[in-house]
């Protein structure tokens, strides 16, 4: 009996909640319908505080509403970009400039980092490891406070990584001792991969980052190598599954990439040399290829990128737009990861046109941003789609983004949880 009114007073709070939350309605010319991959018209979106109470055509206007008028527009749900760097400051491409600042001026560098995602559409992303660990952990939280405006971030917390491998900071004399932040992810055996993994579940982090095979930015690494061990792989995925966490694993090579397929991660991550055994191993285990086919052309244009990694990325720039396009036409299923912080932070809607070019319908390139990456993060139910019980994330573009996908490149509208920050 106590239970029933206990229920009972909860769904009243519930409806007086609801009743004076905000309510905004967006009229919407053209809204994309992801899941269905359509176009619809006139629609019009009730939202009440920061989810989507209702979705429909010519729908009528609450009293007391605040009215937003896309009508000439093209509205879509917020992007997510789910390869993203945002929490590493001002990054010009030489790690060890790193080494110039305390963890606390590279935390306050990435505010603006976080502004410019979320002002370019960006209302998501899933971070994939920073220099200084945690550091990303305290800019979701203060984005999630309210303290300061950016994406809804997704964190790593660290690099899980071998000593000396792609996630490590590399490069310096052997009797330099680094602080704990720049080491705090290194594991060289199953055992120890677990360790890190349950430091890091009890820090906060939203999903695991492990290291599969070399990297093009990292001193002294070859991306062509193997790095962790299918037994340490496998070691991740169940670790990270203990605290209900899922694993994403950068890898280049064929093997690496096969080694953390079998082994169970969600994504791979660049994806750069996958053969015709991985695309089709990828699909069978249904795991998101993540791959960042636009940011070789930010490494080649940086004039500070040292010199070891512009010979890594010579090789493997061309070669990862092939097989992106190779895995598109196997029908391998593809999230939008850019490695923001490669490229300047806000421009990863260019890499839109890029997806497009190499194989994916425009309307692929934008599922690939909003209900894949949603369903890669565990999070279809409140990401990814207009739709009601999501979170009221909505951009909107002047003209047909389905006609020319580089619309999404200069993007007119962005709201967040029913909050509106570009306009
Ligand atoms: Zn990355």
């Amino acid at each position: 009996m106590r239970i029933l009114n206990c229920k009972v007073l909860l769904s009243a709070l519930v409806m007086l909640c609801t009743a004076h939350a905000q309510v905004t309605v967006v009229k919407a010319g053209k809204l994309i319908d992801v899941d269905t991959g359509t176009v619809l018209t006139d629609q019009v979106i009730v939202i009440r505080g920061d989810k989507i109470a209702a979705v429909g055509k010519r729908l009528p206007v609450p009293a007391g509403a605040n009215v937003i008028d896309l009508s000439k527009m093209t509205v879509l749900p917020g992007l997510i970009d789910c390869h993203t760097h945002v929490a590493d400051g001002q990054n010009d491409g030489e790690p060890f400039n790193q080494l110039r600042k305390t963890a606390s001026q590279v935390v306050l560098e990435s505010v603006p980092n976080a502004r410019k995602m979320l002002e370019s559409g960006f209302t998501t992303v899933r971070d994939v490891g920073v220099y200084r660990a945690l550091n990303d952990i305290a800019l979701r939280d203060a984005i999630n406070r309210g303290d300061i405006p950016g994406p809804r971030m997704f964190v790593a917390g660290a690099y899980v990584t071998i000593t000396g491998g792609a996630g490590a900071f590399t490069g310096q004399a052997p009797d330099i001792k680094l602080p704990w932040d720049f080491h705090y992810g290194e594991a060289n055996s199953p055992w120890e991969v677990r360790a890190v993994i349950r430091k890091l579940a009890h820090a906060g982090v939203d999903h695991i980052k492990v290291l599969s095979s070399g990297a093009v930015l990292t001193h002294g690494s070859n991306p062509n190598s193997q790095e962790f061990t299918l037994e340490e792989l496998q070691a991740a995925v169940d670790e990270a599954g203990h605290f209900g966490l899922r694993v994403a694993a950068h890898a280049h090579s064929p093997q690496g990439i096969k080694n953390a397929l079998n082994a169970g991660v969600a994504s791979i991550e660049h994806a750069t040399l996958i053969d015709d055994e991985g695309v089709a191993l990828a699909k069978r285990r249904g795991t998101y290829l993540d791959m960042d086919i636009y940011d070789d052309e930010c490494i080649q244009a940086n004039k500070n990128m040292p010199k070891d990694f512009l010979e890594h990325d010579a090789e493997l720039g061309a070669a990862q737009r092939e097989n992106f396009r190779k895995a598109v036409k196997a029908g391998a299923k593809m999230a939008f990861g850019t490695d923001a912080g490669v490229c300047a932070y806000g421009t990863s809607g260019k890499q839109f046109a890029f997806m497009v070019k190499y194989g994916m319908t425009p309307m692929q390139a934008i599922q690939s941003a909003t209900s894949n990456a949603a369903d890669l993060l565990g999070k279809s139910n409140l990401l990814g789609a207009v739709k009601p019980g999501r979170y009221a994330d909505l951009v909107a573009v002047e003209g047909d983004p389905l006609a020319d996908v580089s619309l999404l490149e200069n993007v007119r509208f962005v709201m967040k949880d029913g909050k509106v920050y570009k306009q």
